[in-house]
């Protein structure tokens, strides 16, 4: 059973307004109804329920990872040719810091191993993956439960978490032990829903960012700086030209609004999915130019312990 928060997770403060009451599960139907708490001291932005990491892997069914990109409808194709350049972006984000192919490079929240599949394609030898499950389209030179991550000290020159921050069972005590697995100078790479964004204003509880009980941490560009820069991060945010909340939150929406609506969900997308997120990527592109973008991709150094 999930524990009821009354302290931040970070700076322990009980101050903990409520910014969403009564958030649903409007994608599949797991059970849990949470709040969307700010803690008034510190300003991260938290679920008002704490799951154990063995409740957090109950959330993710078998094809969770690729939900985004459909591999058994006609538009496959296109959907695998979207992901392959879409995830391009973040090799390019470690290229841009260094050009060696030798650095030992982990992908915290690796899910079906896309990212760790084209980093090795790429040329990088020293691939690691991180997750609850092993990684089902390639083999890693080694896979890590996110439980051993202790184990490997000052060990990773760079880390992606492409969507797995807003995951962790508890920001604080996850991303220490993480932090404690990166050498001196080594990047961080991440991805994750910008909760000062116009879809999140726009769509409120519905927003596909929150992702109800999935994501338990959320942010902003400005909380996600400052908390990295209690360990030492210095970070740069790039504009990511992502539309998928859109369509989510305009799921969401309906399915919250119309029941039988969540009949034609399977696996989590309406069919039409991919045709709404193309629809919507003009705007991505025009959120990314006024800052206020769907999703924060983030470089981040860590500076010299
Ligand atoms: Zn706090």
């Amino acid at each position: 059973m999930p524990i009821n928060r009354i302290n931040c997770d970070l700076c322990k403060s009980t101050k903990l307004r409520i910014i969403y009451r009564d958030v649903l599960d409007y994608e599949s139907n797991i059970k849990e109804i949470s709040n969307i708490l700010i803690c008034e001291k510190c300003n991260l932005i938290q679920q008002s329920k704490i799951f154990s990491n063995n409740e957090i892997k109950e959330f993710y069914e078998e094809d969770y990872h690729g939900r985004n990109y459909s591999k058994d409808n006609i538009l496959s194709p296109i959907s695998q040719f979207l992901r392959a350049r879409y995830y391009k972006r973040f090799i390019l984000n470690l290229e841009s810091k260094t050009n060696k192919r030798d650095i030992k490079v982990l992908d915290y929240g690796s899910g079906d191993g896309f990212l760790c599949h084209l980093l090795m394609k790429r040329g990088f030898k020293n691939v690691y993956s991180c997750d609850f499950f092993e990684p089902t389209v390639c083999k890693t030179l080694a896979h890590i439960h996110p439980d051993q991550i202790s184990e490997y000290e000052e060990y990773f020159d760079a880390i992606f978490m492409i969507n797995s921050i807003e995951h962790l069972a508890s920001f604080s005590k996850d991303f220490d032990r993480l932090d404690r697995s990166m050498k001196n100078s080594s990047l961080l790479i991440i991805e994750t829903p910008n909760f000062d964004s116009i879809d999140s204003y726009l769509f409120k509880k519905f927003w596909g960012g929150l992702h109800q009980p999935r994501h338990t941490f959320l942010w902003s560009k400005n909380t996600l700086f400052k908390h990295l820069k209690r360990w030492n991060y210095d970070s740069k945010c790039i504009g990511s030209p992502q539309s998928a909340h859109w369509a989510i939150s305009i799921q969401n929406f309906l399915s919250n609004k119309f029941p039988l609506f969540k009949i034609l969900i399977k696996n989590g997308r309406i069919p039409g999915y991919l045709i709404l997120v193309l629809i919507f990527l003009p705007l991505a592109y025009f959120q990314n130019f006024i800052k206020k973008e769907s999703v924060l991709n983030i470089i981040s150094i860590r500076k010299v312990r």
